[in-house]
């Protein structure tokens, strides 16, 4: 399939990072891609590259990014991108899109920075998680990309002589630290779809003979909607809270993607992402967006080289992603 062979040049320019010598490396091999597709290609003052089908009514891009983490696998933001343009191709329908927005991984550059407004944009994937393969599903529609709220906690008690103070004599910030994390995993796991991490801990002094006097911990609250966010964030009381919002993905690119799966005989399961995407981006600025998740494998493990989905999930996704970008382009 020439998806995956694609998917291996890819991969043999290493890890791209935003706007890196490798990153351009990438766009430009996808430009001549777009080019032999006879699609007409510009590159936006952001970096990201379009490629098009001349004319139409309704501009619909399909695509996603070619930048990675360090360490990465070879299917986050490439199977999109790739299998976007086999979409667009296949198609040729005027109006329809090819593109690849710059620097994704750090925090969506290339779509903040993008301009163009087509009418409406479409999304495939990796889900990079574990639920599709749970459900033995191999495609799933996404509701909503989750919002967050992050910040930290900050807990504070006597320092003191580790071997002089008796236990039942103690103020030890790191275990009112303990209790707050194991609160956060209940506080989350009682909110549907929510998910709540404390990733760093600071502990001062930072004696292995000193009781913790003073303890901070970082908080990364998730949910797919505003009310939820709203109440994992009051039940974990984050201190300086910053918030981004939960961006719902829209209905009618949710209906033709719930319709291509029907149509393919493939369970239609619906779920939030937990990840940020340039179609969070892309929805938050007014575009109407839809992402399509195909099943990751080997434990749904991404940023990682053991990343994987297998060539017929992405033939299948590649079908379903086709028949919804010929539905929207109508
Ligand atoms: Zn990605």
């Amino acid at each position: 399939m020439r998806i995956l062979e694609r998917l291996d040049e890819l991969a043999a320019l290493g890890d791209r990072i935003g706007y890196s010598p490798e990153e351009d490396a990438a766009h430009e091999l996808a430009a001549g891609w777009f080019r032999e597709a006879g699609l007409e290609v510009s590159v936006d003052a952001a970096g990201n590259l379009l490629g098009r089908v001349p004319g139409g009514e309704r501009q619909v891009w399909t695509g996603s990014h070619l930048d990675t983490v360090p360490g990465a696998g070879r299917f986050d933001g490439t199977l999109g991108v790739v299998a976007g343009l086999e979409a667009v191709a296949t198609l040729g329908l005027p109006g329809l899109g090819a593109v690849v927005f710059r620097d994704e991984e750090r925090g969506c550059a290339g779509s903040r920075g993008c301009t163009a407004r087509p009418d409406a944009y479409v999304e495939l994937h990796i889900e990079q998680g574990p639920t599709l393969l749970r459900a033995d599903a191999p495609l799933g529609v996404v509701t909503a990309i989750v919002g967050y709220v992050r910040g930290h906690r900050t807990f504070t008690g006597t320092p003191g002589h580790a071997g002089t103070t008796p236990m039942d004599a103690r103020e030890d910030a790191l275990v009112e630290a303990a209790e707050f994390v194991l609160r956060a995993r209940e506080v989350a796991r009682g909110i549907d779809g929510a998910v709540a991490t404390v990733g760093q801990v600071t502990v001062e002094p930072g004696g292995t003979n000193v009781i913790p006097g003073r303890v901070v911990v970082s908080v990364d609250a998730r949910a797919p909607d505003a009310g939820r966010l709203d109440q994992l964030a009051a039940a974990l009381a984050i201190e300086e809270p910053t918030r981004t919002e939960p961006s719902a993905m829209a209905e009618e690119i949710r209906a033709a993607l719930r319709g291509e799966l029907e149509r393919l005989g493939a369970p239609v399961l619906e779920l939030p992402s937990g990840a940020g995407h340039d179609a969070g981006i892309l929805a938050s600025a007014g575009v109407p967006s839809g992402m399509l998740f195909v099943r990751s494998l080997n434990g749904g493990v991404s940023h990682n080289p053991a990343e994987l989905s297998s060539a017929e999930d992405i033939a299948l996704a590649l079908d379903a992603l086709t028949g919804a970008l010929r539905r929207l382009a109508g």
